[in-house]
């Protein structure tokens, strides 16, 4: 079996995939309609992002 020839110290081993570890999620509020959003996505409740409609919301559904 592979063995390793060295420990990873408990930093490195910390630092492994750090970019893929979950963060605390960033909060706004939608500049259109006041409702909360996540910061780079759309409004899911009137569908505008950064002052312009990116997307049609479907109703009558
Ligand atoms: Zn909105």
């Amino acid at each position: 079996m592979a063995h390793p020839k060295r420990r990873i110290s408990n930093q490195r081993k910390h630092k492994r995939r750090t970019h893929d570890k979950v963060e605390e999620q960033q909060i706004s509020v939608c500049s259109n309609c006041g409702a909360p959003v996540l910061y780079h996505r759309v409004c899911t409740e009137c569908g505008s992002y950064r002052g312009s409609q990116a997307i049609v919301k479907e109703t009558n559904l």
